[in-house]
């Protein structure tokens, strides 16, 4: 087994498109609608999203009989980068538009792509992951939460945790044991559309994070009924959705570019004539900036042909890790600090600092996504 990241070539239009992003959010910011701040996840605007629904930037790829554009994985990607470099408020529809809208339009049916599918591409409905438990995270695998089958539907009982933005989102995907593992631990597994807001028996409770803020929630279902019509796919294909999902979580720019505020601080502190080491500094993680965000286009160009490249996905996610983490390190030793924040470099660094733990873990610790990359090398 090998890795395959194509060159990429960007498609026709790409630097128009760009700049058509680029100025609507310098009017947005002109018109002081939102400052720059946090990462992608945390910056949570339903208005935003709204007026970009507006614009046709979201679900930009999906067929227009769902209120998609029609328009390429390629164009996408232009307009997912401009909106991280600048730090735009993108959380509430993020994971609709990256993930759960793609996983329906695969998996779901055609009842399920016209109820959701043109509310999602307008921005005015927001969907949550819901896989994770207190005992299962890594190991997807081993959920616990059951659903019993009823008349007209499932029983489900168990808890979620990590929920990111269940308190705000309309609906979470959510992974649940319906069947008994047979021959393989990943059988029995079912994905199912949680309402959020009217599903009885379902209770939402705040996780503050440790940097203060609400974003995570708990979820427990106490036999919260949810009717048949909310399964995606097949009963038991579980898995193999949830796996499908993983190279969109992966691979986007999201995971190098969580840090870009910082790193555009660094290079402002520094100056015109910064010293050799700091060029150097520089020069070296703009490179590798460069190598991750060929290589996240190149992981775009395969899932536009409708591969599912996950262990090139896993490598961008570690190496971006990598990278994010070494950023801050370096800036940190390269700029004099002081227990303040006074300055654009001050607030990028301890916004930085703060939060770059939990982008370690979500998606996928590093040491799961070291695993799958040696695996895939045949290492283990
Ligand atoms: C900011 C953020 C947002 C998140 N949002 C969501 C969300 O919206 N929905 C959701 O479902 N989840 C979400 N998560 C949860 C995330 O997916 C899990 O935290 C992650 O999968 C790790 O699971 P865990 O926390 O249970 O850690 P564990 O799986 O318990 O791992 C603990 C440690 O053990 C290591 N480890 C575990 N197994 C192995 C192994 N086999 N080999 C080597 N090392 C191993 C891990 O690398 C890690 O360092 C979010 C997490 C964060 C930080």
């Amino acid at each position: 087994m090998s890795f395959n990241f194509p060159y990429f070539r960007p498609p026709a239009g790409a630097e128009e498109l760009r700049a058509e992003v680029r100025e609507f959010i310098a009017k947005e910011r002109a018109e002081g609608r939102w400052r720059r701040q946090g990462d992608f996840a945390i910056h949570y605007d339903p208005d935003f999203s709204r007026r970009l629904g507006e614009r046709g930037w979201i679900g930009m790829t999906w067929p227009k009989a769902y209120g998609g554009g029609e328009r390429s994985m390629l164009e996408r990607l232009v307009v997912t980068e401009e909106l991280l470099a600048a730090n735009a408020p993108v959380a509430a529809h993020w994971i609709a538009d990256r993930q759960s809208g793609p996983l329906l339009l695969r998996f779901g049916n055609e009842e399920q792509r016209r109820k959701y599918l043109p509310g999602v591409a307008a921005g005015e409905i927001f969907f949550s992951i819901g896989m994770s438990e207190p005992d299962s995270g890594s190991d997807l695998a081993s959920v616990r939460t059951r659903g019993v089958k009823v008349d007209g539907g499932w029983l489900i009982t168990g808890r979620k945790v990590w929920t990111t933005f269940a308190h705000r989102n309309h609906y979470a995907i959510t992974l649940v044991r319906t069947g008994e593992r047979q021959e393989s631990r990943h059988s029995g597994l079912t994905q199912f559309i949680v309402d959020l807001k009217n599903t009885e028996g379902l209770t939402i409770r705040p996780i503050i994070n440790m940097a203060g803020t609400h974003e995570f929630n708990e979820l427990t279902f106490d036999e919260a009924f949810v009717p048949d019509d909310a399964i995606v796919g097949a009963p038991g294909n579980g898995w193999t959705q949830v796996t499908s999902e993983l190279a969109y979580e992966r691979s986007g720019p999201e995971r190098y570019l969580s840090s870009i505020r910082l790193g555009e601080a660094l290079v402002a502190a520094a100056g015109k004539t910064p010293e050799p080491r700091v060029q150097e500094a520089i020069g070296r993680l703009a490179a590798r900036l460069c190598a991750l965000r060929g290589m996240s286009l190149a992981v775009a160009a395969m899932l536009a042909n409708g591969e599912t490249p996950n262990l090139e996905a896993a490598l961008i996610k570690d190496l971006g890790n990598a990278y994010e983490r070494e950023l801050i390190e370096i800036a940190r030793n390269l700029q004099p600090v002081l227990p303040a924040i006074d300055t654009e470099f001050d607030e990028a660094l301890a916004e930085c600092t703060i939060y770059s733990p939990s982008w370690m873990l979500r998606g996928g610790t590093r040491e799961i996504l070291r695993g799958l990359v040696a695996r895939g090398l045949g290492l283990r």
